[in-house]
């Protein structure tokens, strides 16, 4: 095993960096954006498919040319770059519920899981590493609408099950509860946990409040302070902590160019993430040594994201 001790030099990680939930756009920065990213000492990108939202997919060969053009952005940026890029494909929930109204729920539902079997075929040929963005509108909808989703997200999740296949969830913001729910769903479709990652995950990475489910956290401020007091030490050293990865969810929007997260984002965070672990208690640190930093650096950057989506070769 490579000696990752003194890739944390006490004020910098000179590991691998991984965002774990990151779009790229070729109406926005896209390979620019990518530059961004490696100049700032980023390493690996988990490239989440994007639809076209002004102008949705109307069948399956709409979704198709989308899928592609996702997959041949992340060759360009492999070819330009030194950056491992892994690819997730998959309609995303925001979709399904705008075209309840432009095309109607039954013929809605059947593109959506036409666009679901098109990705497995995808992730069994090794061109995506998982599915997603699936899941369920984060915005308030009516109850008819929200169980109609939830029957819909557990069929998506029978079918990934039928493949192994990772999966990231896109779903609303109720705390805890809505891991849980996410939990459920996936004991009723016989999925497996371990590759069930809430993406935009609030940054208390408990097992209690996650349900042990895989998260990407949102590394906005103040989320390297709750990562640090909410992951569970005694799990992450015995080595049976559920997966936690950091992510930007840039989406390179040109219209919304202020709405998320930037491509450097991580590194920045990841370092602060070191040196608020290292400071001593007495200074409102957590007072870690070099030592344990280094593990859970390398644990989310590069032990994590292999055990998900393997290793990048
Ligand atoms: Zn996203």
């Amino acid at each position: 095993m490579q000696d990752f001790i003194h890739l944390w030099d006490g004020n910098k990680w000179n590991g691998p960096i991984t965002d774990g939930h990151m779009h790229l756009d070729r109406n926005g920065r896209c390979l620019d954006a990518a530059i961004d990213f490696e100049r700032s000492g980023g390493t690996r990108i988990i490239l989440v498919h994007k639809p076209d939202f002004s102008s949705l997919p109307e069948d399956i060969e709409d979704v198709s040319a989308a899928y592609s053009d996702t997959l041949s952005i992340a060759k360009e940026v492999r070819e330009s770059t030194k950056i491992q890029v892994q690819v997730i494909l998959g309609p995303h929930p925001v979709v399904w519920s705008h075209q309840l109204e432009s095309i109607g729920e039954e013929r809605a539902t059947e593109l959506h899981l036409n666009s679901i079997d098109l990705a497995l075929r995808h992730f069994v040929s090794g061109d995506c590493v998982g599915i997603g963005e699936i899941g369920r509108p984060h915005f308030p909808v009516s109850r008819e609408i929200w169980n109609s989703a939830n029957v819909m997200l557990e069929e998506i999740l029978r079918r990934c099950a039928s493949k192994n296949a990772p999966i990231q969830f896109h779903v609303e913001d109720r705390g805890a509860l809505t891991c849980q729910e996410l939990s459920q769903i996936c004991t009723a479709a016989h999925y497996p946990h371990s590759l069930a990652l809430r993406h935009y995950a609030p940054a208390d990475v408990s097992p209690n409040f996650t349900s042990k489910l895989p998260v990407t956290v949102s590394m906005g401020r103040g989320s390297i302070e709750k990562i640090a007091s909410t992951i569970n030490v005694d799990l992450l050293f015995k080595g049976e902590h559920p997966p936690v990865m950091m992510e930007t969810d840039y989406l390179d929007d040109p219209k919304r160019p202020g709405a998320v997260l930037g491509p450097r984002t991580i590194a920045k965070r990841t370092n602060e993430l070191g040196k608020y672990l290292q400071k001593s208690l007495e200074e409102g640190g957590m007072g870690w040594n070099q030592q344990k930093i280094a593990n859970f650096l390398w644990k989310i950057h590069r032990v994590w994201p292999d055990m998900l989506y393997g290793e990048c070769t």
